[in-house]
């Protein structure tokens, strides 16, 4: 398979701040970033997937598999149409997908996973508060109810966290995400800069 994205994941529960950190490295040349959540936030709510995105979204679930794969990978190939991600330069870096085991074996036909970035927390009540931070913020449906934030935990708990035993266990780098962004970021930026110099030209002098 050798034409799929080469990529880094950004994985952890929600409020550990993958999407902080993914802006954050999207602005750095040769970083693509994307966020699963954001794509489908970004559809017409009146269409048939934006329909979908909305109930399961507003009840704290998540999408099915095959239907989020699909979009995802409709999405990402308008992105290289377009010119803003060049998978030649760019390392991709993923948020919010794979979220399950089963999307986990769909997109090993898209993404050539390099590390994953575990953010970790084992401070439930500051993730809790970073969500309703978030809700104030961004008038997100899906963090301003207690209920949907705890089914939402839930899930990442069965659903999402098994995603990791896809993946080697070398290529699993945890990292504690209850600090300053920069440090988070500096820690990220270790792991991940090696891994652009080793397969990338583009910056070389
Ligand atoms: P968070 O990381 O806080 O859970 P996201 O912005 O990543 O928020 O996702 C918001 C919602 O979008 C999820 O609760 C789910 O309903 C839907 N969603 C996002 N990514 C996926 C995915 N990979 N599979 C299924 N549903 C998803």
């Amino acid at each position: 398979m050798p034409d799929r994205y080469k990529t880094i994941l950004l994985f952890g529960a929600p409020g550990a701040g993958k999407g902080t950190q993914g802006n954050i490295l999207g602005t750095i040349p040769g970083f693509f970033h994307m966020s699963c959540g954001d794509v489908f936030r970004t559809i017409d709510i009146s269409s048939d997937l934006g329909k979908a995105f909305y109930d399961y979204s507003s009840r704290g679930e998540l999408v099915p598999d095959e239907l989020t794969v699909k979009m995802w990978a409709k999405n990402i190939a308008a992105r290289v149409t377009l010119g803003e991600y060049k998978p030649k330069d760019d390392l991709l870096i993923l948020d919010g997908i794979p979220r399950t085991v089963e999307q986990s074996k769909l997109m090993d036909e898209h993404i050539d996973v390099f590390k994953v970035i575990h953010l970790t927390c084992d401070d439930e009540k500051e993730m809790f508060k970073r969500l309703r931070r978030r809700a104030l913020k961004s008038n997100r449906i899906d963090d301003a109810d207690e209920e949907v934030i705890r089914r939402r935990w839930k899930v990442y708990e069965k659903e999402t966290y098994p995603v990791l035993e896809h993946y080697n266990r070398g290529d699993i780098v945890s990292i504690n995400s209850i600090g300053s962004p920069a440090q988070i970021l500096h820690d990220i930026l270790e792991t991940v800069v090696p891994i652009q110099n080793a397969h990338f030209k583009a910056f070389e002098g």
